[in-house]
């Protein structure tokens, strides 16, 4: 079996560039030279040296201890919550700005949901000191006042959305529409392995630096470098491809992704693409995709704004297909109380997104030798109101 992308940008049957004519020559530009520019030398050890000396990378792979015992099992946690901002997002964002850099482009745009994906683009471009656009739903503005501020704060326009519901994929709308208007200066960054091809392979190397870096810190701790499970929350689908890269080709390494099924898979309000998406075209990308039997997306619903996203990366696609992964769906209470208890037994508050890892614990027996690696994707700060609010914490 072969994970990686082929010429067309194709997993399988999934990927490719669905595009309109008008973005084909600023799509065209980024395939003609992503891996040109990434194989180069002073682009490696420029992109090495950020994300060891601004990310804070390597992030730690910790034996949680008492989550081990609690579960009979060996548990090692990937700490992507210590990078930069939180989250696993600017490992992606900075190997981005160095592409944009290379091409000779003075002006960024992203589109962002919750903000998260904004705020990791606004950090680098303040790092870079390049003009900075974020597009972001109405809707989403008002419920993510903070993040809103800190991308003011990082000298970051953001720009409303207004059309539609007002949310992702209407801010995703915007930004190809400004893409298209300015071709020649502007540079998109996309924030996670979705979008037309090359990004979601582009993403996808970028974030590889998580396995690559457990299979390392693994072979230093357990004298071996596969785990037998690795997994990771699926939003798009970029921190679990990280996580999985380096492990794809060897299957006896499982990989367990886990999406969120919101108030249950069948409740009508849902994030689960694998098990309700049928194939589809979002966002330049033929994948699995929540529709109505008419080919109308489905707006998602989970508790966590990161895994609200109506598709998945066309890899998770194949991964799914080929059942190369499992694929796991966690409710918004089932995700709730492991955030609880990994701060309880841990010290450690995941993000909401991450902690739908953990509730992966209770549902499948492991055995006591067995090495489970959780990919912990970001810190809980940012949800903190939300928590608040569902544990009641006045
Ligand atoms: C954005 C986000 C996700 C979901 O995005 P992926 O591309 O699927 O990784 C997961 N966890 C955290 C902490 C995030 O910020």
């Amino acid at each position: 079996m072969n994970y990686q992308v082929d010429e067309k940008g194709f997993y399988g049957d999934f990927g490719g560039a669905f595009i309109p004519e008008m973005l084909y020559p600023n799509i065209e530009e980024l395939r003609l030279n992503y891996l040109k520019i990434t194989a180069e030398p002073s682009f490696k050890k420029e992109f090495m040296d950020l994300l060891v000396d601004y990310v804070g990378r390597p992030t730690p792979l910790y034996f949680a201890k008492r989550l081990s015992e609690k579960y009979k099992t060996k548990i090692y946690l990937k700490r992507e919550d210590l990078c930069h901002t939180g989250a696993h997002k600017i490992n992606n964002t900075i190997g981005q700005i160095l592409i944009a850099k290379r091409l000779g482009k003075t002006r960024i745009i992203a589109e962002t949901g919750a903000g998260q994906h904004g705020v990791a683009t606004a950090t680098v471009c303040a790092l870079m000191g390049l003009e900075c656009i974020i597009y972001m739903g109405e809707v989403d503005i008002k419920r993510q006042a903070p993040n809103v501020a800190r991308m003011k704060m990082l000298g970051a326009e953001v720009r409303p959305a207004t059309s539609g519901s007002k949310t992702l994929k209407d801010a995703t709308n915007e930004a190809i529409r400004d893409w298209i208007n300015n071709p020649e200066n502007t540079y998109y960054i996309i924030g996670s392995v979705v979008g037309p091809h090359p990004y979601p392979d582009m993403v996808a190397r970028f974030q590889a630096v998580i396995s690559e870096e457990i299979k390392a810190q693994l072979e230093e701790k357990e004298g071996t470098e596969f785990p037998d499970y690795v997994i990771a929350c699926v939003g798009g689908g970029s921190n679990a491809a990280g996580a999985f890269y380096h492990f794809l080709e060897d299957e006896k390494v499982q990989l367990i992704a886990v999406e969120a099924a919101g108030k249950g898979v069948d409740s009508g309000e849902s994030a689960a693409t694998s098990i309700l998406g049928k194939i589809g075209i979002i966002h330049g990308s033929k994948t699995l995709l929540m529709q109505s039997s008419d080919g109308q997306i489905t707006e998602p619903y989970s508790i966590s704004a990161g895994l609200d996203y109506p598709g998945v990366g066309p890899l998770h696609s194949h991964l799914h297909q080929t059942n190369r992964a499992e694929f796991i769906a966690i409710t918004d209470d089932e995700a709730m109380q492991s955030g609880w208890e990994v701060s309880q037994t841990e010290g450690i508050i995941p993000a909401i997104e991450t902690a739908h890892v953990f509730s992966v614990l209770d549902k499948k027996q492991f055995k006591p030798t067995d090495i489970v690696v959780i990919n912990l994707s970001g810190r809980g700060d940012k949800d903190l109101s939300t928590y608040i609010d569902y544990f009641n914490l006045h």
